[in-house]
């Protein structure tokens, strides 16, 4: 139960004054549907209304507040025209200008005679000083109402500033005092000031100085929050934990048989990986674990070699991957390994039909098959396994936590490993993936050579495709992925089509295309093809399917480099140097280049490590960016940032395990207060885990 005291919070915006039904629906739009929404929206700039000049020194064009005196009231002459207000002090007059006025109000508000704080942006026009609809109409007796530094809110169509700014400020008075739920030393330690303080400031801003990330109150906000998620993400992983799994104790006879069957040996950074999944196997402790690597880095075959600990220990394992064509090329790779060590493995897609897939259903129910490979079609119902103990997930972000489940759940107890080739940086990886246990693969296999990267501006196009025409008449295959164009798929395909039709006149039946409004099965068939060899050229939208392996690709041409993430033409460049021979990445760009464009073909061109990039990619745009489109699963925080916050981040973590360590259930008075700051966060899904217990 969330506790009485936010009942205030958790009300509807139409709780606030000043917000009725026509405008709760706007409030609502830009903040959220309650007044804590309000309440936690952060102003992203501010008006400054500290100038106070004089009329004949009001700059055109700037925020001004005058003290002036009303002269006269020019009623609008004819309808359409402007209602205009005579003012003046001292050095000069100011016109004030009111379209579509009620005469009534300007009467009231501007009184003639009366003498008036106006704020607002001061114009010029036929050489005369005016204002058109000030900001604010004040008396000097009420001086006290006008702030020097006015916060500006996030708004949607129709939705006035001032009435956001006003129901933010109700949100406010709302607030009730809180229980502190944080460490008092480490506050004081800070300089951190109370949960209260830190909105109040947060909203009534004191210079600009109070918007920066490492204001006091902003700190104090995003350590909060941070606090929160870490918390959260603690308490599930030790609900997690507490749900027992199964002891897999394999002697690691199969594992052996493997390891010889591999014509190479691991690498420094797969067998650490493989001890830390053995571990988690052999404990009784259900196992959730990540592991992160580049494309390349050796991730499906660690899966492998977890997968016979369990095989041999008698349990079967899932590897489910998000494409028919990912899960074939596993089982590719596999199928050799696997019939040396005497592992049956299968793969199971949408493509099974009839018969023959009652038939494999059988075995695998019978436990014949001990290696299920495959794509969505392993989540259907009727698939049922004789004893699945572990579920290996590829390219994990691809699937939703529930699709994750229902294929768990086909088990009794089953270990679970996830398997992502996107690196994200550290800090991230603790906020998505706090919940689990992470390896990281970071190292890749000796001999490859690193992709040769070079970025060349559009206008050298001909060269780029005397340069592919080469590489095709040795055999070898190409990659060309066409822009993205911001919002519209519809022109991505056609600057796809058109590229095709283009290189189509040069090297005819050799080139595919493939794209994202293609019908599933189209795609694969196109897909299929290139990964054959009997397509050379492959022009592509982002939709290349992540991983899929075709080793005679050398080279990958990008055009508009310029417009791609650095995750994403990293992600690109993977596809190509999987086999021996030498590959190249061709960025084609179309100049000038701004600063970060820029900055992005240089940290490509210098490195080839998926998590330095990611770093950089972090820094260069801030996680909003990062995490929009190719990432699920990352909170959307409102305070914190994951760029600025690291250190916080870190602190948070820390601050939650020992929270965790010595207060499980929550129950010390810092424990209440805590739940408290989960609710405020929304990450109250936690504890309705302590309360199952
Ligand atoms: P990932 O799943 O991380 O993309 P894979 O496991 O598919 O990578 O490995 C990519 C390629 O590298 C495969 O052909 C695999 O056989 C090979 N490989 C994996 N580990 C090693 C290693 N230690 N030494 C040499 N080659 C390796
Ligand atoms: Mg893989």
């Amino acid at each position: 139960m969330r506790p009485e005291v936010l009942n205030p919070l958790f009300a509807d915006v139409t709780a606030l004054k000043g917000v009725g039904p026509r405008l709760a629906a706007l409030v609502q739009k830009a903040a959220g549907p309650r007044v804590v929404n309000v309440l936690f929206t952060r102003p992203h700039a501010l008006i400054d209304r500290s100038s106070r000049p004089k009329i004949a020194d009001a700059a055109p064009g700037a925020i001004a507040t005058m003290e002036v005196r009303v002269d006269k009231h020019h009623p609008a002459p004819v309808k359409r025209a402007p209602y205009k207000v005579i003012c003046s002090d001292e050095t000069g007059f100011i016109t004030l200008v009111f379209f579509h006025a009620r005469a009534d109000y300007l009467a009231r508000a501007l009184p003639e005679g009366s003498t008036r704080i106006i704020s607002g942006r001061v114009e010029e026009y036929g050489g005369a000083r005016q204002m058109t609809h000030p900001d604010h109409i004040v008396d000097p007796a009420e001086n006290g109402a006008l702030a020097l530094f006015e916060p500006v809110y996030p708004l949607t169509a129709g939705l006035p500033a001032s009435v956001m700014r006003k129901a933010v400020q109700g949100a406010l008075s709302r607030t009730p005092r809180l229980d502190e739920w944080q460490d008092a030393a480490w506050l004081e330690k800070n300089g951190f000031p109370s949960f209260n303080d830190a909105l109040e400031r947060l909203h009534t801003p004191q210079s600009s100085a109070d918007l920066s990330p490492s204001a006091p109150a902003l700190l104090r906000l995003a350590y909060d929050e941070l606090l929160s998620n870490q918390l959260a993400l603690a308490l599930i992983r030790r609900s997690r934990k507490k749900s027992a799994g199964r002891p897999f104790k394999a002697r690691g006879a199969l594992k052996a048989k493997a390891l010889q069957a591999l014509p190479f040996t691991l690498t420094r950074a797969q067998d650490a990986a493989l001890k830390e999944i053995e571990a988690d196997l052999a404990a009784e402790d259900r196992m959730v674990r990540l592991i992160q690597g580049d494309v390349g880095s050796g991730k499906t075959v660690v899966a492998f070699l977890s997968a016979t600990l369990v095989i041999e220990a008698g349990a079967q394992t899932a590897l489910l991957a998000p494409t028919e064509i990912l899960a074939r090329q596993h089982l590719e790779t596999l199928a050799p390994i696997a019939e040396k060590s005497g592992v049956a493995v299968e793969v199971l897609t949408g493509r099974d039909k009839g018969a023959a897939r009652t038939e494999k259903l059988a075995r695998l129910k019978a436990g014949e098959i001990n290696l299920l490979i495959g794509t969505h079609a392993l989540i259907q119902e009727d698939v049922a396994f004789k004893d699945l103990g572990l579920v290996i997930i590829d390219e994990q972000h691809r699937f939703g936590v529930q699709q994750r489940a229902a294929l768990t759940a086909k088990g009794w107890r089953a270990d679970l490993l996830v398997m992502t080739a996107t690196p994200i940086p550290r800090t991230l990886a603790l906020t998505a993936y706090g919940d689990m246990d992470a390896s990281a693969i970071r190292e890749k296999p000796p001999g490859r050579k690193p992709v040769d990267t070079r970025a060349i501006p559009v206008e050298r196009i001909d060269e780029v495709i005397g340069a592919v025409s080469r590489v095709i008449k040795r055999g070898d295959q190409v990659y060309w992925v066409c822009p993205l164009v911001e919002e519209s798929d519809q022109l991505d395909l056609t600057a796809a089509e058109e590229r095709y039709r283009h290189l189509h006149s040069v090297f005819g039946d050799k080139v595919g295309l493939v794209h994202g409004k293609m019908p599933a099965a189209e795609k694969d068939a196109v897909m299929e093809r290139f990964h054959k060899g009997a397509l050379s050229l492959l022009i592509a939208t982002t939709v290349i399917e992540v991983g899929v392996n075709a080793p005679n690709a050398v080279v990958m041409a990008i055009e508009h480099a310029e417009r791609f993430g650095l995750a994403q033409l990293h992600q690109l460049r993977g596809r190509v140097g999987r086999g021996d021979k030498a590959a190249s990445c061709l960025l084609l760009y179309k100049g000038p280049l701004g600063e970060t464009a820029a900055a992005r073909l240089k940290i490509l061109r210098q490195t080839q490590d998926g998590f330095k990039i990611a770093e950089e990619d972090l820094r260069l745009r801030g996680a909003g960016d990062l995490l929009g489109a190719a990432q699920s699963g990352f909170p959307n925080l409102l305070f914190a940032d994951y760029a600025a916050h690291g250190e916080l981040l870190l602190a948070a973590r820390d601050d939650a395990a020992l929270i965790v360590g010595k207060d499980p259930e929550l129950k010390t008075p810092r424990g209440e207060a805590l739940r408290t700051l989960l609710y405020l966060f929304s990450r109250d899904n936690a504890i309705r885990l302590l309360r199952a217990g």
